[in-house]
């Protein structure tokens, strides 16, 4: 495979010929696709270190363009990396090898599909745009990740992504009814979106996840809901994480399914809601109710019997919707020689309380942490995902820091019995644990890997597969 070396003249022209002039190998635009949001090359990058360089960025129109720009590569095995967003938080879109860069977000197109409850979307679309889009027809889709505006839905299914309003509507995996991809070789598969139906392995679910390895993800059908009639506030402070574990937990036993359910341990209490003082030095919980106005009276109903804590009404949820978009101190704390990144994993009930308390142990035990903290953040009647954050001044090497802290943690989730990611992925940072949290599985995920990509031109390296 041809890396890190200019791409062939005869190549370039090619492109040139389907592309026109929507291919750039300016120095300016191979380094804005240098890097995504991997928190950790914000580091690399204010000490001058590149992460990659692509040698073209391309963006195609269409599943046409696509194919024949997977073609070329294929040809003259140039290696390929699927650009949505730029919104990955593990290094999974960086062009490690040079290669071509394939920006999706010209393909933006979106058809309705009201009277199935279905929406066709080119997978380069944002998904903000296509929320917006959906509510303006009286429908939502139900995902919003806290990376609504800078993320598309092909990163989404690539990632297997989900939102702050999954314990309702799912994470993506409960949205995708079919799909259309684009194989290593150039061929289109279309996995058509039926309701359901019973014809071998499901093979869509070989792309959801994939993070660029097996094709390019070009459309999909999505399931799409009513707009909410009515949204139900609802938040309680307790004195103890397992207090409200357990509550959520009864609720959801009862069949009640609110959208969002964000419990916050006391250090996140303090951080998120620091102008409540009600919640001081307590567990503050917020739940969302929403859909028909007859089930979400009866949902509060059964909330308000099994919630044990003080009920503190509407005003800590207002906070948080005003505020769940904000981002901004991961890029602000860098410069000052702070590192920080956050920590996605699943667990089931009978082991959350143990796989939190040992998190936040070995996360603080590395020298150099300032605070390592985790809410609870989507729910499920088998258990729960808890979101870490952590922080550090290192006083060497911040890399060195960085993935000692994410080494405790990924073997300290393994020792439990956790998941290594609920819905960031793999990419280029937890490659190395993927491995052993998928055993004997990890061998099938890698022929399947090199029966469909074998000459290991789609996003090589990436999930170290
Ligand atoms: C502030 C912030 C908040 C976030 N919050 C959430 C959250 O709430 N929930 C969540 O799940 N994630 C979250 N993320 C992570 C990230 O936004 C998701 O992983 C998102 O799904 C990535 O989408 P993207 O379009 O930006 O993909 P990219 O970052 O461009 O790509 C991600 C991976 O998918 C591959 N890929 C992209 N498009 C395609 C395609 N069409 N076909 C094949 N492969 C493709 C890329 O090669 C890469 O490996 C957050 C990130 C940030 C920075």
């Amino acid at each position: 495979m041809k890396s890190n070396h200019e791409l062939p003249s005869d190549v370039l022209k090619h492109l040139i010929s389907i592309l026109g002039n929507r291919i750039s190998t300016k120095d300016v635009d191979l380094l804005s696709y240098s890097r995504d949001y991997w928190p950790i090359t914000l580091h690399w990058m204010l000490k001058g270190k590149i992460p990659a360089l692509a040698r073209a960025i391309v963006w195609p129109k269409n599943t046409k363009e696509v194919q024949e720009v997977v073609k070329i590569a294929y040809e003259n095995d140039i290696p390929i990396y699927t650009y949505g967003g730029g919104s990955g938080v593990l290094g999974g879109a960086i062009p490690e090898q040079g290669g071509i860069v394939v920006d999706m977000k010209k393909m933006r197109s979106i058809k309705l599909h009201e009277e199935n409850l279905l929406v066709e979307v080119e997978a380069g679309t944002n998904g903000y745009y296509l929320e917006k889009y959906l509510n303006k027809k009286g429908y939502t889709l139900g995902h919003f990740p806290q990376s609504l505006y800078p993320s598309t839905i092909g990163g989404w299914i690539a990632t297997k992504a989900t939102g702050q309003f999954s314990t309702k509507y799912g994470g993506i995996e409960d949205m995708v009814l079919g799909l259309e991809a684009v194989l290593p070789w150039g061929d289109v598969v279309t996995l058509k979106p039926h309701v359901r139906s019973a014809t071998g392995p499901d093979l869509k679910t070989l792309f959801i996840g994939s993070e660029g390895i097996l094709g390019i993800i070009t459309k999909a059908w999505l399931k799409i809901w009513p707009y909410p009639e009515k949204r139900i506030l609802l938040s309680f402070a307790s004195e103890t994480l397992e207090e409200a574990l357990d509550s959520v937990n009864r609720i959801l036993k009862r069949g009640a399914r609110p959208a969002v359910v964000r419990i916050y341990d006391v250090v996140e209490t303090k951080r998120h809601f620091y102008k409540f003082d009600e919640v001081y030095g307590k567990i503050a919980t917020i739940i969302i109710l929403e859909g028909d106005s007859k089930l979400v009276e009866a949902e509060k109903q059964i909330i308000e019997e099994e919630f044990k804590g003080k009920a503190l009404g509407e005003d800590l949820v207002k906070h948080w919707l005003e505020t769940r978009f904000n981002v901004k101190e991961a890029s602000e704390f860098a410069p000052l020689g702070v590192v920080f990144d956050t920590i996605e994993v699943s667990i089931h009930w009978n082991k959350a309380i143990k796989l939190y308390r040992s998190l936040i142990n070995v996360m603080r035990s590395v020298k150099g942490t300032l605070f390592a903290s985790a809410h609870a953040s989507h729910f499920y009647p088998q258990g729960v995902c808890f979101y870490f954050t952590f922080a550090g001044i290192p006083k060497g090497d911040p890399t060195e820091y960085y993935n000692k802290v994410w080494d405790a943690a990924m073997k300290t989730t393994l020792e439990v019995g956790g998941a290594i990611s609920h819905h960031h992925g793999i990419g280029r940072q937890r490659g190395k644990w993927l491995k052993e949290d998928l055993g004997p599985a990890f061998e099938v995920l890698k022929r399947v890997k090199n029966a469909l990509d074998e000459k290991k031109i789609m996003n090589p390296r990436n999930m170290e597969v």
